[in-house]
């Protein structure tokens, strides 16, 4: 499986990054100095030097600087030679990590992205050297990164996304496997910025910006913003600037204070996410899950507005910042491949199933079958007067038991019967987790046995699996006719132990002819059992000569038992 690695691309207004499936896991990717996230600043200096990220972020205040391009994409030609840039750096990072070339991405766009955004995003990608295979709507990347969707089931998501200079929410519905997007609302002028420029007022007035030049105005909102990312970890903070023209700043600001001015803001959006509800239908009750993208809503007071809106807790364990990076990640993973290794954890990664007569494997949940499932099958007594079975649990891909791992047994108690005659209903459910339980049920008397096995069931390896299903393929042709051989080997040895009885029976009214052929295919079927399992198709074969020859015996059996 060296299938060409694809990465995922978050091409982001404020901040951009690239990530890639390594060993199952949807990573962001880090520069040299260990940074997942590059800010989407680009720097072209008067000899067409340029540079990009945050380098360029440095030299804001200096001129010369291009931000939030992203906002003119499909607008100017420009925008996407910006674009490229930032997404040549991000082929830069994700080839020295991966030490090979990146020729292929998934880049994510706005849900609202009309065509010609779209078109200028696709060939930013190619003036960047990158085969764009797939442009992913963002709130879908961010739903991926928290993983949900996996099972397919009708899921309704709403994502808050709150980055640096823009708001969105989307609501997403899940169909058929696929997440489509039922509304969107948002504010194109409304984010983290915002969020900086109210803790400048806070310390230097509302009309800080006024008599500043474009240096200083650099300096407060770069020391506002590393202020309030102080305040999304801490209680209080100090603003602090000890060389502006206008004298020396340093104030403490709580978290109280800060959240209080973002009151505004908020309504703002809670608008925008009652606005997208009704356009999709939708109460808050209706929705399944929230998630959260963009790095102002690691601001507490951001995340409380969202649970208060939706009546929900908010989906855990990704960091939003990266989560539509994360889930660009992802869908590049499905694409190349290399996601298969994380879907395994949600299907059987190898068949499981039951020994049956001689020796062999009977799948009852193949293997990649998508957990949680449920199959069964019905079995029945192989010899007549047998009061149990003993039910062996088998996980592997071999035809032959044997060849297979035993997860677990049990002997199953039925009533006696003639043989052929018991009913023995076999079920295994596996849940979520990988616990799978057996129960089997004797449909006569409906007394269950039930065998619980705990997590075995999907907890191995990812090399025990490879190295199984090689084997498989490597073995198919042996396992093939020892399975024929098998089989025909019960057909025979049922038809043997019934001749002669049969024979004394009505041996007298058979014709000479009948009798001598019933004897010579006898006698090959008895030779091609000694040969062994690679005798399968010639024993398969005698097997049927015999069954056959003996026909008219069979029937004059019959006639004499019913006293014909
Ligand atoms: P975009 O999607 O617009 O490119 P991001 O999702 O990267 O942007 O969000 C960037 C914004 O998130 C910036 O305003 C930044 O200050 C803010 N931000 C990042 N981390 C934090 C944090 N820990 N607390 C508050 N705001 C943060
Ligand atoms: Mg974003």
């Amino acid at each position: 499986m060296s299938s060409e690695v694809i990465v995922g691309i978050d091409l982001g207004t404020t901040n951009s990054a690239v990530g890639v499936v390594e060993s199952g896991f949807p990573i962001l990717l880090a520069d040299e100095e260990g940074r997942r996230l590059l800010p989407s600043a680009v720097w072209y200096g008067k000899e067409e030097e340029v540079e990009v990220g945050w380098t360029a972020k440095r030299r804001l205040a200096l001129g010369g600087v291009v931000t939030s391009i992203k906002r003119l994409m499909g607008q100017e030609a420009r925008a996407e030679e910006v674009s490229a840039e930032i997404l040549k750096k991000l082929k830069r990072i994700a080839e020295h990590r991966l030490e090979q070339p990146i020729s292929k991405a998934v880049i994510t766009v706005p849900a609202y992205f009309n065509e010609a955004q779209r078109g200028a995003t696709k060939r930013a990608g190619e003036l960047a050297g990158l085969e764009v295979v797939r442009l992913l709507s963002e709130p879908t990347a961010a739903a991926l990164a928290y993983g949900l969707g996996k099972m397919g089931e009708l899921q309704r998501v709403a994502v808050y996304d709150l980055g640096g200079g823009t708001f969105d929410v989307s609501i997403l519905e899940m169909r058929e496997g696929q997440f489509e997007v039922q509304s969107t609302a948002g504010d194109t002028r409304l984010g983290g910025d915002d969020f900086d420029r109210l803790l400048a007022s806070m310390v230097l007035g509302d009309d800080w910006e006024k008599g500043r030049d474009s240096l200083e105005s650099a300096r407060v909102m770069e020391e506002a913003e590393r202020v309030k990312v102080t305040l999304s970890e801490q209680e209080t903070a100090t603003f602090r600037l000890p060389f502006l023209a206008s004298g020396p700043v340093e104030k403490e600001i709580s978290r109280r204070e800060f959240e209080a001015g973002l009151t505004d803001f908020l309504k703002k959006t809670e608008a925008c996410c009652r606005r997208a509800m009704a356009d999709a239908g939708l109460e808050p009750a209706g929705i399944d899950a929230v998630v959260l993208a963009g790095g102002s809503t690691r601001v507490p007071a951001v995340r409380e507005k969202v649970e208060a809106i939706f009546q929900r807790k908010v989906e855990e364990g990704v960091d939003p910042d990266e989560s539509v990076g994360l889930g660009a990640a992802i869908q590049a993973g499905i694409i190349s491949g290399a996601v298969r290794e994380v879907v395994l954890l949600d299907v059987t990664p190898l068949s499981l199933g039951i020994e049956t007569v001689g020796g062999l494997m009977n799948v009852i949940i193949p293997r990649n079958t998508t957990i949680p499932c449920k199959a069964g099958e019905m079995f029945t007594n192989a010899a007549a007067g047998q009061r149990s079975m003993r039910l062996r649990v088998l996980q592997g891909e071999r035809e032959l038991a044997g060849d297979n791992w035993e997860l677990g047994a049990v002997e199953v108690p039925f009533e006696a019967e003639g043989k052929g005659q018991a009913r023995v209903g076999v079920q295994f459910s596996l849940d979520a987790n990988g616990m799978l339980e057996v129960l089997a049920r004797d449909t006569k008397t409906g007394v269950d046995t039930v065998l619980t096995i705990e997590t075995a069931a999907v907890d191995v390896t990812d090399e025990r699996v490879e190295q199984m299903v090689s084997e498989s393929v490597e073995h198919a042709f042996a396992d093939m006719r020892a399975r024929v051989f098998t089989e025909a080997k019960l057909k025979a040895e049922e038809l043997l132990n019934s001749l002669e009885p049969a024979l004394a029976l009505a041996g007298e009214d058979l014709e000479e002819g009948e009798l001598s052929a019933i004897r010579a295919a006898e006698a090959r079927v008895r030779k091609e059992i000694e040969g062994g399992a690679s005798n399968g198709p010639l024993l398969k074969a005698a097997v049927e000569e015999l069954d056959q020859a003996s026909e008219r015996l069979a029937a004059l059996v019959v006639e004499k038992a019913m006293g014909l």
